[in-house]
């Protein structure tokens, strides 16, 4: 049947995998998606393999909920969008099958992938990402080609069995993160699974296997040569998920910060701001890119230009833009989260500088005040000193309402113009 991708069995992995039957563990369909059942069925129904795969198999089997399910098939992309009317194929560097649901809602379907022989790769090495990405494969060849053992295991609709290739249950139940294959081959392919090692045992208080923590220790430099844009997402969730501080310390820890930072190096105030951002986060609170880059470099800022009552805002403002630079130009930050973040750090400035100086009645009412004040209370966590400015503070910006924000269509107040004076006024001068 053509509408399965075609796989050839002799490239699968020597071994058998380990199948654990429904009343073995403790996946239940009641844990799962109706919509991503919904899919897994259908399917099935017409032939095809379909399994839960990746994040979400891991995740029901530590008792968490997981983040996104997502779906593997042998069913090509094609036949996938011939089963369902709401499905999108996306992608160019990998082809997936996106299905639509009310409510923005989209779950992913991925065709089982291997990892190509040597011999299969176009002769322009410039082809290959693209083509490594895209080759059928078998079930167990796509649970090899996955980065960690805790992330291939498969759960199965058609026998509700959990399918292990690789070992992921010993290591889900050591609690221990491994990679699949040679941990240096498999970081040269592809640097940023370092970074997602990190993530992942932060994230789920897993430990680093030793071969995984050697590879990383040798690797470490190559994270510089993954995509800016790709590293700057998955740092910027690292915060949305509360695991940031402790993930940027672990980095620092084998070599790999400034080589992922575009040269940050974070000191002890850094590492112990960023812990208190992490908290803040696993408590809720909304984490966005401009408040990342400021509490990245809040520390070494106010240490290159400590906040004086004689200093200048437009000083603080020149400093806070060349802090962040570096930053903002190697991972192309749009204009406005670099202004965000500028402005939050002059803020901040501002707040540890004192009270009572200068625009401060305009300061107060300023719309990033109060997020300022926020990022200045987790800096205070560590420097008890400023304490009690900060209750002054809190104080002051509680009692003044934030200004609303500009629509853009106020009328604006009319400019005088300028008239040049007229002769006879010259004249009248001139001679009086
Ligand atoms: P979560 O969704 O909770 O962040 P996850 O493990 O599901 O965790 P995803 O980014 O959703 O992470 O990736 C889904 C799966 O795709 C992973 O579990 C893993 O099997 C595979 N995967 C993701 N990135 C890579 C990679 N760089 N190399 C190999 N396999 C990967
Ligand atoms: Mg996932």
């Amino acid at each position: 049947m053509t509408d399965i991708a075609p796989f050839d069995p002799s490239l699968d992995p020597p071994g058998e995998p380990r199948i654990v039957t429904r009343e073995n563990h403790s996946i239940s369909r009641g844990l799962i998606d109706p919509d991503v059942l919904k899919i897994l069925y259908r399917l099935s129904r017409h032939g095809h393999r379909a399994c839960l795969v990746g994040g979400s198999v891991r995740d029901l089997l530590l008792g968490r909920t997981p983040k996104d399910f997502d779906i593997g098939t042998d069913a090509t992309p094609s036949r996938i969008k011939r089963l369902f009317r709401n499905c999108f194929l996306i992608g160019k560097r990998f082809r997936l099958a996106h299905i639509r649901f009310r409510d923005n809602k989209v779950i992913e379907v991925a065709t089982f992938r291997r990892a190509p022989t040597p011999d299969e790769l176009p002769d322009d090495p410039g082809d290959h990402f693209h083509f490594v990405e895209n080759v059928f494969g078998s079930p167990r060849q796509d649970a090899f080609r996955r980065d960690f053992t805790i992330n291939a295991l498969f759960y199965d609709i058609a026998t509700f069995s959990v399918i292990d290739h690789v070992g992921g249950l010993e290591d889900l139940q050591a609690r221990r993160l491994r990679v699949i294959g040679d941990p240096q081959t498999r970081f040269r392919e592809d640097p940023v699974r370092m970074l997602r090692a990190l993530e992942l045992a932060a994230r789920l208080d897993f430990t680093l296997d030793p071969d995984l923590a050697a590879g990383m220790r040798c690797c470490a430099p190559l994270i510089a040569e993954a995509s800016p844009s790709r590293l700057r997402d998955e740092v910027t969730e690292l915060f949305r998920r509360g695991v940031g501080g402790k993930v940027l310390l672990q980095a620092r820890d084998f070599g790999l910060l400034p080589h992922l930072l575009a040269g940050y190096c974070g000191d002890g105030d850094s590492f112990a701001l960023l812990g208190r951002l992490d908290e803040r986060a696993a408590a809720g609170g909304s984490v966005d890119e401009s408040l990342v880059i400021a509490t990245l470099y809040l520390a070494p800022y106010l240490a290159a230009f400590p906040p004086r009552r004689e200093s200048h805002i437009v000083d603080a403002l020149h400093q806070a833009a060349e802090t962040i630079l570096p930053h903002c130009r190697h991972f192309s930050i749009a204009q406005g989260i670099r202004q965000q973040a500028r402005e939050l750090l002059v803020a901040c400035f501002r707040l540890v500088r004192g009270v009572g100086l200068r625009g401060e009645a305009r300061f107060l009412r300023h719309p990033l005040t109060p997020l300022a004040l926020e990022l200045f209370l987790l800096y205070v966590m560590d420097h008890p000193p400023l304490a009690e400015l900060a209750a002054r503070w809190q104080g002051l910006i509680c009692r003044s309402g934030p200004v609303a924000e500009s629509s853009g269509k106020e009328k604006r107040p009319r400019r005088r113009r300028y008239r040049r004076p007229s002769r006879a006024a010259g004249a009248e001068k001139k001679d009086p």
